[in-house]
């Protein structure tokens, strides 16, 4: 049987589709993805989630930051669950930092993303939210939403020089 909250890893073709748009957000299967995926996060140590990381391919992602073993710097917040979500780059600055994926356990990077975007989402009851991001939280969003296009965030790192092990990676964190 398969398990609910079982988590698709790196080489998976599901990864790598296009998730479609979501048409009926109160609908029974879309709940249950948004259950399994909520499920899914409170299980891990992540802070953010796509729905094809569980094998759905529609377009939720879920923020969810919080002081984890893996992000001991995050910060807190309530999950919040994103329908068909977008966003627009309100500065073209951007910083380089940090990441890990559930579905690529073991390794982290360095990647560049938009300091600050604003993103635009349907919640569960099908209205239309904006949120202003910034730093953490906007990284969060750019990485869920890759996996949205069927991309990881090592498709976004410079160098390859940029990717270590977690062991190297947790042995930076501690100096
Ligand atoms: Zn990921």
């Amino acid at each position: 049987m398969k398990k609910v909250c079982e988590i698709a890893q790196l080489g998976n073709p599901v990864l790598r589709q296009q998730a479609v748009q979501v048409e009926a957000f109160d609908s029974n299967g879309i709940i249950r993805i948004v259950r399994n995926m909520l499920h899914a996060l409170s299980e891990s140590s992540g802070v953010g989630l796509a729905a094809p990381q569980i094998s759905e391919l529609v377009r939720i992602v879920i923020i969810a930051s919080r002081p984890t073993k893996r992000y001991p710097l995050a910060p807190e917040m309530e999950p919040v669950v994103m329908m068909n979500p977008n966003f627009e780059v309100i500065s073209e600055l951007m910083k380089t930092d940090w990441e890990g994926c559930l579905s690529i356990p073991g390794i982290r990077a360095l990647v560049p993303r938009y300091e600050k975007i604003k993103i635009s989402y349907y919640n569960q009851q099908g209205i239309k939210q904006e949120l202003v991001a910034d730093s953490f939280i906007a990284r969060i969003f750019q990485h869920e939403y890759d996996h949205l296009n069927g991309l990881v965030y090592l498709d976004r790192v410079v160098s390859n020089k940029d990717i270590v092990s977690e062991t190297e990676f947790q042995k930076l964190m501690d100096q």
